[in-house]
Formats: structure tokens, sequence, C-alpha cells
């Protein structure tokens, strides 16, 4: 009998909602760059006597997102103490939320592995506090020797919202995805910056597998899970689940045991190693904060949540397939973020085929964002001069190859018109008079070519094409390839 592992994944995202003030202080979010231990006050630094007084802002953003995930909203719901000691929490506890968690049932779909729509279940979505950061540093010269840890706790109280999904994830790759429409979900819906890099998005991956028959299906064992942590990409995650579901069919394989863990990604090297077993699993004392009321949810702030929702990157994609009759993959590249999508748009309300828009917004305004570090909504082509440079082409005025340089020009801050010039183009194209005088040099230059041709000693009509190659050029493209050529025929049996 063969045996097949098959891995089961579920994921814990922490988003940082975007907030101006902590959850439940008037301090400031903002933690990136701020001078160590600043933005604190008694309530964040869990002074005795200080009260927490909640951010309504963070709920109405948790709302949000679970009303995009399909969740249902709990119109009752409560805030607990999370009891444990770290240096990072200065009360002895986190506030969290436990058995009544703001969202619960949702669902999202991403594109599975064989490119068929996979529906993820979301089993929770609640609000907590972040804690502050440890930073460890080397001996500083005060204690030969030494190591120090420095503790900063502008982070600790800024608002998250933790996103768990059911382990309905059955491979690296489809933790990616879901990662990826999570984070750009949360980014059209304005509820988070979703940047990994600098940690407003986190994912936690748990990750196990199950030992089956080949043939049957047969579940033969499941394996213990382990938790990934420390994952600082899509990239990231997708390399750390790869790892471990190794690892762990390896252990399973080999007729060994896993144990319930917590494990680190390291990046640099590419493996997982232990940080700490939950045998010694924490008993967090849960129990309601009593200095919290239970909060209301109105169906006032659900109704206005609502309405108030972007149309979704799914629904865009869809959309942009169905009325525009984008491909798939176009679609969902014009859909991927709101800026893009309302730069394609506009595009597309400027006169420009919304394939060509796409076309061009995929391989030209990319490639000049990334090489300038524009971001779109800096992008200095405006998308109606894009639509017109567009247009052009799509109408024959203009070749591939010189609306490129022109675009270049338009991304350098030049308008259209001094574009076009500095292309060498003329805005309306080439007219026929002009193609015609175009031709005619190229023939009294090239007299013994045309010699050659009219004497019949160019019978496959490489010397023809040859010629035309020279008013095209001439004409840098602009003017249409077979008019060229019909005029060239004309003309040189017209002198014979
Ligand atoms: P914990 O209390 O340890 O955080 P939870 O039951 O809340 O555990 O689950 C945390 C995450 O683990 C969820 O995303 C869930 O989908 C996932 N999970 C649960 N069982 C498994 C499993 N057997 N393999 C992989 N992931 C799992
Ligand atoms: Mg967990
Ligand atoms: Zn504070």
């Amino acid at each position: 009998m063969t045996s097949r592992y098959i891995p089961v994944i579920g994921l814990e995202i922490h988003v940082q909602l975007s907030t101006a003030t902590k959850i439940f202080c008037p301090c400031s979010t903002d933690y990136i760059g701020a001078e160590p231990n600043t933005n604190v006050c008694p309530v964040c630094l869990g002074l005795p006597g200080s009260l927490p007084v909640l951010n309504k802002k963070a709920v109405e953003l948790g709302v949000r997102a679970g009303l995009a995930l399909s969740c249902t909203i709990r119109n009752h719901t409560v805030f607990h103490r999370k009891n444990y000691f770290y240096p990072d929490l200065p009360k002895g506890y986190q506030i969290s939320q436990y058995d009544l968690p703001l969202a619960e049932g949702g669902e999202i779909y991403i594109p599975g592995d064989d490119g068929r729509p996979r529906r993820i279940r979301i089993t929770r979505l609640h609000l907590e506090e972040d804690a502050g950061k440890l930073v460890h540093s080397a001996a500083d010269g005060r204690l030969e020797g030494a190591a120090f840890s420095f503790v900063d706790y502008n982070r600790g109280g800024v608002p998250l919202a933790e996103i768990v999904s059911e382990p309905d994830i059955t491979s690296p790759g489809e933790a990616r995805e879901y990662v990826a429409r999570i984070r750009q979900t949360v980014r059209y819906l304005g509820v988070s910056d979703g940047d990994m890099e600098r940690g407003s998005l986190r994912v936690d991956a748990n990750v196990s597998v199950k030992k089956t028959d080949a043939a049957t299906g047969e579940v033969l064992c499941w394996g213990e899970r382990t938790e990934i942590k420390n994952m600082n990409s899509l990239r990231a995650v997708e390399r750390a689940l790869e790892y471990e579901i190794r690892r762990q069919t390896a252990v399973l394989a080999e007729g060994g045991t896993l144990e319930r863990e917590t494990r680190h990604w390291n990046d640099g090297e590419g493996v997982t190693t232990s940080m700490r077993s939950k045998e010694a699993a924490n008993d967090y004392r849960y129990f309601p904060d009593p200095d919290i009321p239970p909060i209301v949810v109105t169906e006032e702030l659900l109704e206005s949540t609502r309405n108030s929702l972007p149309e979704l990157p799914w629904a865009k994609e869809r959309r942009f397939g169905e009325e525009y009759g984008l491909p798939e993959a176009d679609a969902a590249f014009m859909a991927e973020s709101l800026p893009v999508a309302l730069y394609f748009e506009e595009c597309v309300k400027s006169g420009a085929s919304p394939l060509r828009a796409a076309n061009w917004i995929r391989t030209e305004v990319f490639r000049v964002m990334n090489e300038k570090g524009f971001s779109m909504d800096s992008f200095p082509v405006k998308p109606s001069a894009l639509a017109e440079l567009v247009s052009m082409v799509d109408g024959g005025k203009l070749s591939t190859t010189v609306a490129r340089e022109v675009f270049a020009h338009l991304a350098g801050g030049r308008s259209l018109k001094d574009a076009l010039a500095a292309a060498g183009a003329s805005p309306g194209g080439l007219s026929a008079e002009d193609v015609e005088k175009m031709v005619e040099k190229v023939l009294t230059v090239n007299g013994d070519v045309v010699e050659e041709i009219r004497s019949g000693r160019d019978p496959k009509g490489k010397k023809i094409k040859f010629l035309a190659g020279l008013v095209m050029r001439d004409a840098r493209g602009q003017a249409d390839a077979a008019a060229v050529s019909g005029i060239l025929e004309r003309r040189l049996k017209e002198g014979r």
C-alpha cells in the first residue's frame, strides 16, 4: 500500500487597523521611526488606576472587514483579558476577545492550485491590542560581555484585527493566495495598509500533514500541527510552509512523531526552528475585562457600513471580464489594487480599447513605475494621455515602437504634444501625401535598387521589402506598412 501525505493549513492573520489613535487611549499609532516610548500614556503603559476607553473607529473597521469577508457580526461583543507575563506587555495581560468575537463564520474565495476557485472558511475576526516591541542589542559597553534588551511601548495598544481561517488550505501556494487575497481586501476597504515588511500584516501559519491511503484516500494518521511565525512576505509564507511540510512528512515517513510546537521561520537559511513547545500550554486565564463594558453593534452601524463597502476585488475582477472582455489574468491584474483599477477605467473612459489599455498598463506603465519608483497615485502619465496614445496605435497612426518612445517622454513629464514631437512623431500621424513624399525620396536615393527591380532582378521581392523598410524607418513607424508597399509597387510599375 502506498501512502500520500496531504498538508492541512490554517492561518491566523493579524492586521493593524488604520486608526490615528490606539484602541483604548488617545496615543498616536504612528510608531514607525518614532522615538521609543514617546507615544505612550498611563493607559497603554498599564499604570494602576488608568481606565481604557474603546476607540469606536477600531470597531467600525473591524465590522467593515468582517462584512467584506461575509462574516456574521455579533451585535453584543465583549473584550477579555488574556493573562501572560512577558516584558512587551506592561499590564501583564493583553486585551483581546475570546468566546464572543466581533465577527465569525465568513468565507473568501482564492484561486486553487487547479485554477478553480476554492472556498476558504473564516472562523472568526476579533479585535485586540498589539504588544510593545523588544529590541535586542549586543553589548553597548556598559557591562562587559553582556547583551541588552530594550523595550519600546510605542506599539503597545495599537489596534489589531485577527482573522482566523479554518484549516481549509491544502498547499503553500494556496496559503500564499489566501494571504494575498486578505491583504488586497483590507487595502480595498481602507482597513489596513497591509504592509507585511513593516509588520502591519502578520501571518501565523498552522500546518500539519495527514497520511492517507493513496488508493482509497482513507486517512491513516493525523500528524500533530506546528505554528510558524516570523514570515515577512508572501514568498516567505510559501517557502516556510514548503519547508515545514517536507520536514513533517519526513518525520512521519520514518515512523517518528511530531510535537505540537511553535516554530520560527529563518528566512536567510530557509528553515524553521523550534521556538517553544505547546506541551507547557499557556493557561491564559481569560476573563471579561471589568473596565470595558460590552460593545453594542447597532443596526445603524451595520447598515451604514454595508452601504459604504467599495466594490470588492473579486466583484471588480468579474466585472472587468464581463464588461470589458478582459481575459482572467488581465482582469485580476487591473483589479489588483484600487488605484490601478481606477487608472484602467479612466483610460477606457477616455476612449482606449480595454484590451490595449490593460496590456499597456501591465507592461509599460508598470515597467516605468518600477524603474522610476512611482506609485500609481503619483504616476505622471494621465490616463487620458495614455488613452490617446493607445488609440493612435490602434488607428495605425503610430507604431508600437514609437509609441513606447512617446510614452517614455510622457513619463518624463512632457505633454502629449511635446512627447510626440520629441519622439519625432506628428500628432496626427502621417498623411497619404507625406508617405508618398517619403517613398519618392527613397526611390530617388536608391536608384540602383530601383533599376534592379524594374529589370526583373528581384524575383523574391526582397529588394522591394528593403525599400519599404527604408520608408518605414523614415516614417518612424507612423506609416501603415500595407499602404507603403502599395505605393511602392505602384510607383515601381509606373516608371517601367
Ligand atoms: P490555537 O488556540 O492554538 O490558536 P485554534 O483552534 O484557534 O488553535 O486554531 C488556530 C489555527 O490553527 C486556525 O487557523 C486553524 O484553522 C488551524 N488549525 C486547526 N487544526 C489544524 C490542523 N490539524 N492542521 C493545521 N492547522 C490547523
Ligand atoms: Mg494560535
Ligand atoms: Zn496610550
